[in-house]
């Protein structure tokens, strides 16, 4: 807090000195933003809060996975089935943990904790796995024929945009704070080559 003060007009302003001294003091417990004047020798006691410059801190974490796919409706090659080396990159936000002799001290969240509940959300499900549009009725058929085939329905065609939408909200919930951190996913970005991703972020506003 900084306190600034001056006077004018008041000859005998070394007279006024201890009154000054208690519109200070009165200005003190009233707080921030306070101005206080006497109307004789014009003292004035401004109190000003330094401006407060929210940091924000984000972590991310990135994980590959491999998956097939293809959009349907597509013109061009993506029409076909074939496959990607996916990635997904989790951007998490929320307060430094500063419990002392925690693991997670100086953390928003452990890195490993990120990935394992990553894994068991989605990974674990979307690796080595056909991503199949409900409505694509010929693939599906395809490979429900193939014997315990891994296969995951989803209900929109799974496009870059589509898959960091369904990403998120399978993810959103499962990321919460164990030490009052605020911590919350921020983004999900998924690459479908290391040229083309799609993110879908958190709305703020
Ligand atoms: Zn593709």
């Amino acid at each position: 807090m900084q306190l600034i003060y001056y006077w004018e007009g008041c000859s005998t302003w070394m007279d006024r000195w201890a009154g000054f001294l208690q519109m200070q003091a009165e200005a003190r417990k009233a707080g921030s933003a306070t101005c206080l004047t006497a109307c004789d020798c014009r003292i004035q006691v401004i109190i000003r809060t330094p401006t407060q410059h929210a940091l924000i801190m984000q972590i991310t974490r990135r994980l590959e996975f491999d998956a097939g796919h293809r959009i349907p409706s597509h013109t061009s090659q993506c029409r076909h089935l074939h496959g990607h080396r996916y990635a997904i990159e989790i951007t998490l936000s929320g307060e430094i943990i500063t419990t002392d002799g925690i693991s997670e001290q100086g953390m928003i969240m452990d890195y490993s904790e990120v990935k394992r509940i990553a894994k068991e959300q989605l990974v674990d499900a979307w690796d080595h796995a056909f991503l199949v549009y409900r409505n694509d009725q010929a693939v599906l058929d395809f490979l429900n024929s193939l014997p315990n085939h891994k296969t995951v329905v989803l209900e929109v065609p799974p496009t870059a945009e589509n898959l960091a939408m369904l990403a998120f909200k399978l993810l959103d919930s499962a990321y919460r704070h164990s030490y009052g951190n605020n911590l919350q996913l921020e983004r999900v970005r998924i690459y479908e080559t290391p040229n083309n991703w799609a993110d879908c972020l958190r709305n703020s506003s």
